[in-house]
Formats: C-alpha cells, sequence, structure tokens
C-alpha cells in the first residue's frame, strides 16, 4: 500500500545499500521511520524533502513491518533558518523536541500545523526566535495532555486570585501554580523543583497559550525573564515528556 501525505523531517541516518533511514513527522499518520534510497545529495525537489527544515509531500510505502519513501517533492523550504544562529538553534531544538515527544504512527494533525506556523515564523523573525521556541512548547503542552495548571492551587484547588501579588510559585513536580501554604509543605518534603520567577509566570502561559504563534515574531520577552521561562520549561518538558532538550543550549547567552 502507497500512503502520500505531508512531512516535516526530524532526522536522518545513513544505513546499508545507499539507503537512508528518515524519520518524518507527517500529517496524517503522526511520527514515521522510512528507509529511502533517495540521494540527498541529488539536484531537485526530491533531494531537498529530505533536509531539515523543509515541508515536503512524499509517497510512501507501508510494508508489512516497514515504510520506505518512494518518492518526495518539497513544498516550502525554509531555508533563511540556517542563514541565522538564533534561528538555527531554536529551530534545531524544536526538531529535537517534537523527535522525543511524539510517538511513532500516532497522528497529530493539530501539532503538525502549529509545527508549520513555527518553521514560518523563525525563518523571517529579526530577534524572536527563542520566545518563539518557548510559546511553541507552552502551546504543545495541552495537546500532549500536560497542560500546567494555572487557574488554582494546583495541590489544594485555592483559586490564584486568593494568594495575593508576589505569592504565585510554579512547581514542577505537582504540575502547575502552587499557594503558599503548599509551597511550604512540598519544601518540607524537599520537593526541590519549585519556582518563584519575579515575573508573572501565569501571565506568561496565558500570552503564549491564548496568541496565534505569528505574534511573537516580533513581541520578544526580556532576556532575564526569557532565560527563567526556559529553565522552567525545561524542568517541566523533562519531567513530564522525557525531553530534556531546552536545556542543550540555554548556556549559549553572554
Ligand atoms: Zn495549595
Amino acid at each position: 500500500m502507497v500512503i502520500t501525505t505531508e512531512g516535516i523531517v526530524l532526522r536522518q541516518r545513513k544505513i546499508a545499500n545507499n539507503r537512508r533511514m528518515i524519520v518524518v513527522f507527517t500529517k496524517r499518520y503522526g511520527k514515521l521511520s522510512a528507509g529511502t534510497s533517495i540521494n540527498e545529495k541529488s539536484r531537485g525537489k526530491a533531494a531537498l524533502a529530505l533536509r531539515p527544515f523543509t515541508y515536503a509531500e512524499y509517497d510512501i510505502f507501508k510494508g508489512r513491518d516497514s515504510y520506505s519513501i518512494n518518492t518526495a517533492s518539497a513544498i516550502k523550504s525554509f531555508y533563511s533558518i540556517g542563514e541565522d544562529i538564533d534561528r538555527f538553534e531554536a529551530a534545531s531544538a524544536f526538531i529535537e523536541y517534537m523527535d522525543k515527544v511524539l510517538d511513532e504512527e500516532a497522528p497529530m494533525p493539530g501539532l503538525f500545523d502549529l509545527s508549520l506556523e513555527f518553521l514560518q515564523s523563525v525563518s523571517v523573525t529579526k530577534s524572536a526566535s527563542e520566545t518563539l521556541l518557548l510559546a511553541f512548547v507552552v502551546k504543545t503542552l495541552r495537546t500532549l495532555g500536560v497542560a500546567p495548571e494555572t487557574d488554582c492551587c494546583v495541590n489544594c484547588g485555592k483559586s490564584v486570585s486568593d494568594f495575593g501579588e508576589g505569592y504565585r510559585k510554579f512547581s514542577v513536580s505537582s504540575g502547575g501554580i502552587i499557594c503558599p501554604d503548599c509551597a511550604e509543605e512540598e519544601k518540607r518534603e524537599g520537593n526541590s523543583l519549585i519556582y518563584q520567577p519575579d515575573f508573572d509566570i501565569i501571565d506568561v502561559f496565558r500570552y503564549f497559550t491564548s496568541k496565534p504563534l505569528k505574534t511573537f515574531e516580533k513581541v520578544d520577552l526580556r532576556p532575564k525573564v526569557r532565560r527563567e521561562v526556559r529553565e522552567i520549561l525545561a524542568d517541566y518538558t523533562d519531567h513530564y515528556l522525557g525531553s530534556g532538550v531546552l536545556r542543550a543550549s540555554g548556556g549559549m547567552e553572554v
């Protein structure tokens, strides 16, 4: 059976007989690993479709227990990502993140569309690559079933409006905002994954969740806020999705 689907390449490696194993995030079938003998170095739309940061259409032969890409054709290459180190860093973290959090053969069409929006936005932004990455990750959490609680204390249910300003702590292991009493309790139990940012973390999460990704092409967060949000998200995605990729290059800032 041959299936046709749009997709984004996440990863590839050489295998035997001049073939490559491609891991592609497809719109209709989710993440698939497929072999191919298309030569990546050749010219033309098929070779381009195997390169990173490219949106393409694939004809994939589904065998009994493996997939094989017969033909591929690039629809759009976001090549300008490679022209800027910040864009490249954010887009590479995005690719690694998606590779980690997606299950094989589990369709996620909403996440696929969001991924295309991300690649489009990051390919044109002047200075907001990292903010776009953070907004993207926050947006994925609900679809992946691990959205943090931001309306009330995740432990006792007290509404955040009853905490008073400045008492909004975020507990990674509990999965959201916690009230001062529950924070004391968690600390006594030795939980070290509690953050108390000096900005309103609830506002940041809501802002990222409610606005379209495109909004963040031009709206950058302050570097200090960005660093701390990234740190919280790195711990959070590590804890719930087993993906520590956001932490990898956090140390690049001067
Ligand atoms: Zn509480």
